[in-house]
């Protein structure tokens, strides 16, 4: 998928689902709309003492609901059509899941792995310089997302801390627990998607044990989906990441993958007892085979629009998880339906993340930090709550999870603009 087209097929879902979903058209028309979007030169001093220029992109989409919420990305193809579709896709997931935000997102044009740590850490104070007056904790949260982390999230709080001339953790979520993160943040994204599964596995009857799983994008959310799927008994038979993937039918440990990707910076097929990791009989695949692999569930965990025209015809696993956002575009959304496919629709799938950012940013606010169990507990709750809404929605109305889900989200956003006064009230009251 070429980026440049992301946007417009994130717009064309978006007026398919309103037709579902039976919204005015001024809802829609809001949100065909970005509220606001910003693109900065970053300047960095490289450590050979050259000066470097960065795309940085910030995009509000719509704050109806709240301040705006969504991750910064680096990635080489950041583009602001990338991330516009994201920040849309951020303003759906919050509402889904009711949660007072709107959506945004962030990114930079930038192949991190390329950047010694000191150049990153510039690169990120830079951002937050260029954006100061463009988020702040009741404007616009920002989180991580690809190839960012709990580090970054630091340095970025510390420098809008510096221009603020205050403290203000509740500007970023996902920071490191030592500088106000929450507990369980890292793996909520993960933890939320497994929730899901869970519910529709309860549902559908299924033994975990006979279950095999295709998993691209061994990253933070990844892993930590992958790792709570094997505890329950599912076989985890593939795993990529941006180098290529493994596979084999016995399965991976999960754990001892994960290890051995953070020694050698790529995924391989073994299994460790303590420090001690042997290699286990797999065969290498690309990311494509991976995705046309005959398995149960296939997890896409990496980036958007892998799933397409060309390749959905070819895609054998009955139910898919979108873990990663937007990875199944439109056109390929269709033949996947016909096809009897299941899609748990990325605006619910991955929501975890967004909703222990928001008890972080709520602990940060308060001043007062919960426990690991009370973000497990209360996580749990909101996400169960809203995939199971979906689920019978679904099933009563006879549609698709993501007609279900987008359909929910919409009508708190309608309620919310509505409320401002629609087209009849004020043609009445000039009358
Ligand atoms: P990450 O940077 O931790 O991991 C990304 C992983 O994807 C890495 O293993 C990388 O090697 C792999 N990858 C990159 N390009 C690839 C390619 N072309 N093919 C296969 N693998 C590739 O990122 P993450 O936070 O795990 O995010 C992954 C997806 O989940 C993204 O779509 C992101 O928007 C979405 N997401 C993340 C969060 C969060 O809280 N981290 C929340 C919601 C959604």
């Amino acid at each position: 998928m070429a980026a440049n087209n992301i946007f417009l097929d994130a717009l064309e879902r978006l007026k398919q689902m309103s037709k579902d979903a039976g919204i005015d058209s001024e809802v829609l028309e809001s949100l065909l709309h970005p509220k606001a979007i910003i693109q900065a030169s970053l300047p960095v001093r490289m450590d050979d003492g050259s000066v470097r220029y960065f795309s940085g992109y910030r995009c509000r989409y719509n704050d109806v609901l709240g301040p705006t919420k969504g991750g910064i990305r680096y990635h080489p193809q950041v583009s602001q059509d990338e991330v516009q579709a994201l920040a849309l896709w951020m303003t759906i997931k919050c509402a889904v899941v009711g949660l007072p935000y709107g959506g945004a997102k962030g990114g930079i044009e930038v192949d991190p792995k390329s950047l010694s740590p000191m150049e990153l850490e510039r690169l990120s104070r830079a951002y937050v310089r260029a954006m100061a007056d463009f988020i702040g904790p009741s404007i616009d949260i920002p989180a991580p997302d690809v190839y960012t982390n709990a580090r970054i999230m630091g340095w970025m709080m510390d420098e809008y801390e510096a221009i603020k001339r205050q403290r203000m953790p509740g500007v970023i979520t996902g920071k490191p627990i030592s500088l106000g993160g929450s507990q369980g943040r890292d793996e909520a994204t993960g933890r939320g998607a497994y929730l899901c599964i869970r519910e529709l596995s309860h549902k559908l009857g299924w033994n975990p044990r006979e279950k095999r799983v295709a998993l691209q994008g061994f990253g933070n959310a990844g892993y930590h989906v992958a790792q709570l799927l094997q505890q329950d008994g599912y076989r985890i038979v593939a795993i990529s990441d941006s180098k290529g993937g493994i596979h084999s039918e016995s399965g991976f440990d999960v754990e001892s993958v994960w290890r051995q990707k953070q020694r050698v910076r790529r995924v391989q097929a073994v299994y460790c007892e303590h420090t001690v990791c042997e290699l286990i009989e797999h065969k290498q695949i690309s990311n494509e085979e991976l995705l046309e692999l005959d398995v149960d569930l296939l997890i896409p965990a990496a980036l958007e629009g892998v799933i397409t025209q060309a390749n959905a015809t070819k895609i054998q696993a009955p139910f898919i998880c979108e873990v990663a956002n937007g990875p199944i575009l439109c056109e390929a959304e269709a033949i996947l339906e016909e096809k009897g496919i299941t899609i748990i629709p990325d605006v619910v799938a991955n929501a975890g993340g967004v909703i222990v950012s928001y008890f972080e940013w709520v602990q940060n606010r308060s001043g007062y930090a919960w426990t690991l169990d009370e973000v497990y507990e209360r996580l749990e709750e909101i996400i169960v709550r809203a995939f199971n809404k979906v689920l019978n929605t679904a099933h009563e109305e006879k549609r698709s999870l993501r007609s279900a889900a987008y359909t929910a989200a919409l009508r708190q956003i309608s309620d919310a603009v509505t409320a401002h006064g629609t087209r009849e009230y004020f043609k009445n009251s000039s009358e």
